[in-house]
């Protein structure tokens, strides 16, 4: 197999693939596949109400909130989001980091007025300083006093690799509307506060499991604020009443994420997850802070995690850079198509020796170009 460093759909334990194609056509000996059963029959039910128990377990989800799975992915939330948690509300506060909170606070429109409260836009006066996590101090006297249904923001921006470092969650109980983030990216990397968070979502396609399923961690007392032409099948209430099967589920998305959980479990949950983070993203920044061919866009004290740009002294060299890369066996290391360059995304399935193998080659290229 191949290093994947696919920002999404990502790379996944290879003990949990290995597992599943074990069971794949006979799950523990009832003759079929999780694929083929009923979301209702007790064999389905316990791989979901264990998957579920495995998650809460993994993120400290404390009783005052839900943990939903549904559909629609991380932007299919834009929308539900607001249908859940606008009525009686005209407007929502967002942050805006870059492009997944951009496009968030754009859907937000045909719902509302989208105020941005904070932003790093201004693109021209900061080259400079690269992209970056803006100043987050005043940002309560922003929101607070203006009867807003919420503040959102991305947690970690994927396609601009800027990460928030608990800045916004540390300010929440000084807010005096609720906090919802998008935690698509780094979901499961970093311990978090539940408690602080009105509502917490992501798509699953990158810490999570297979693309399909997106988890919602709701607290209880917003299930009251949908607005009423919400569809019922989006209704975080709804959904909840009917433990996430009021309509079928993406039964095998969930499974897998089921088998991630066990997984992460097993190697120390989300503390093991946040140092490995740490560990493997310090590699790659290291190297490219003490070459003068490799350069990281995004500022120091504010670089992702999870997703590692960077781009190369002399552009020309991006295509030859890429074809021997996947020569040895490293893909997906094409940059998003709006920002050019390449990303290496290092979400918590990719090991260390990946990341060290994909150094190593970053070395030998820049030797054999320079
Ligand atoms: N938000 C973030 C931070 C993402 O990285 C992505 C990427 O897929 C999305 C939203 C979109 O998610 P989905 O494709 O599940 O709608």
């Amino acid at each position: 197999r191949v290093w994947n460093f696919s920002a999404g759909p990502a790379a996944l334990p290879e003990s949990v693939l290995q597992r599943a194609a074990a069971e794949m056509l006979d799950w523990q000996g009832k003759g079929l596949s999780v694929m083929e059963m009923s979301h209702r029959s007790p064999e389905y039910m316990g791989i979901f109400e264990k998957t579920r128990a495995d998650f809460r377990a993994l993120l400290n989800v404390p009783d005052s909130h839900e943990v939903l799975f549904m559909q629609g992915g991380a932007v299919g939330m834009n929308a539900i989001i607001p249908l859940n948690l606008l009525q009686g509300f005209e407007q929502a506060a967002f942050v805006n980091t870059g492009a997944w909170s951009k496009k968030t606070s754009k859907e937000f429109s045909k719902y509302g007025t989208a105020r941005v409260v904070l932003d790093n836009g201004n693109a021209a006066a900061d080259a400079a300083a690269g992209a970056y996590v803006p100043d987050c101090a005043h940002l309560a006297d922003r929101v607070n006093g203006q009867s807003m249904a919420y503040l959102h923001f991305c947690d970690n921006e994927t396609i601009g690799g800027v990460e928030f470092n608990g800045q916004i969650e540390n300010l929440a109980n000084a807010l005096d509307c609720p906090l919802v983030a998008d935690v698509s990216s780094n979901i499961l990397s970093r311990q978090l506060d539940v408690s602080r968070y009105g509502v917490l979502y992501g798509g699953a396609q990158k810490n999570v499991g297979p693309a399909g399923v997106t988890i919602v961690v709701v607290r209880k007392d917003l299930l009251e604020r949908a607005q009423p032409i919400c569809p019922s099948a989006f209704e975080f209430k709804t959904v909840a009443d009917n433990g996430s099967m009021y309509n079928t589920p993406p039964t095998y998305s969930i499974y897998i994420a089921g088998l991630v959980f066990e997984w992460l479990l097993a190697q120390g949950g989300v503390a093991w997850a946040e140092q490995q983070s740490q560990l493997k993203a310090d590699v790659l920044y290291n190297l490219i802070d003490h070459s003068s061919f490799y350069h990281c866009p995004v500022r120091k004290a504010d670089r992702s995690r999870m997703n590692v740009p960077f781009t190369l002294a002399d552009e020309s060299l991006n295509a030859m850079f890429l074809s021997k890369a996947a020569e040895r066996g490293l893909v997906q290391l094409k940059g998003h198509k709006s920002v050019g360059g390449m990303r290496a995304s290092i979400y918590n399935a990719m090991p260390l020796e990946g990341v060290q193998a994909l150094a190593a080659f970053m070395r030998e290229f820049e030797q054999e170009v320079a």
